[in-house]
């Protein structure tokens, strides 16, 4: 699932590809994943690209008379391709531009959402935006509001950083990445944390945001269309060594999600195995 930092990258990307650029052919491969009360084809054809934004898992295009809003869910992928590339089959929708540049929208889990919006038509329609709390990273509390604020929803961790409406941007692999750097269990409750674990939590969320950020700046290639995960601590590391004290990392299941962790370095909370 694109998180933040993907989204964060990709959207200075798109932005560099498709400003000031008129859209001279609509392609749908498939118009389950569209959103729209209106022919999307004709809508969209000759309109300019004039900004793209990010809120947490969403990016936003801004066009001359609309925009469009996606949400990448589980799978979805953005490409910059040429209009001469063949499409691949799990091409959901091709906009190709007046410069050759053709903007992809791939989803192999066909679970993503691209909402066409007309000009004045806001986003009630797009299911869980209205409830985005501010982006993961870029916010402005400072520790002890991120304190008051978290402690103020009595959760778990691991649920309390996927909660987009607390902060948006966060998934599986972020969240657990920053459990473990923090050395918090994912199941820890905010209301157990002391001063001195909070204070690593904020700092941890902060840092590996930024840290993936970069990263992903950095190994992403200009045609983008994949994941960059190689730069991650216990993500997908089931067995391997935890690079802080050598314990093999662990998988196992939070809900409906797999989740990675150190068993030695994020003890579970009293009374629970792991
Ligand atoms: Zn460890």
């Amino acid at each position: 699932m694109p998180e933040w930092p993907d989204l964060h990258v990709v959207r200075g990307r798109l932005e560099k590809a498709l400003v000031g650029k008129e859209i001279v052919l609509v392609r749908i491969g498939d118009p389950l994943v569209l959103r729209s009360t209106r022919p999307v084809e004709t809508f969209l054809a000759h309109q300019r690209f004039i900004g793209v934004r990010q809120r947490g898992k969403f990016l936003i295009f801004d066009l001359d008379h609309g925009r469009i809003v996606v949400n990448p869910m589980l799978a979805g992928v953005f490409e910059l391709a040429s209009a001469e590339d063949k499409l691949s089959r799990s091409t959901a929708l091709s906009l190709v531009l007046d410069d050759g540049t053709d903007l992809r929208y791939r989803d192999d889990k066909r679970m993503g959402k691209v909402h066409v919006l007309g000009e004045g038509e806001g986003f009630a329609d797009v299911h869980g935006f209205a409830e985005l709390g501010p982006d993961a990273g870029d916010f402005s509390w400072n520790e002890r509001e991120f304190a008051q604020r978290s402690r103020a929803t009595r959760r778990e961790l691991r649920n309390l950083l996927q909660d987009q409406s607390f902060l948006a941007g966060i998934g599986n692999a972020y969240a657990d990445e920053i459990l473990w750097e923090a050395k918090l269990h994912p199941k820890r409750r905010v209301a157990t944390l002391s001063d001195e674990e909070m204070s690593r939590f904020y700092r941890s969320l902060k840092d590996v945001i930024a840290r993936g950020a970069r990263e992903v700046e950095e190994g992403l290639p200009p045609e983008l269309g994949t994941k960059i995960r190689d730069h991650m601590q216990v993500r997908l590391r089931k067995g391997k060594p935890c690079p802080r004290c050598g314990t093999p990392i662990i998988k196992t299941r939070h809900g409906l999600d797999d989740m990675y962790l150190c068993p030695r370095c994020q003890p579970p909370p009293k009374g629970q195995i792991r």
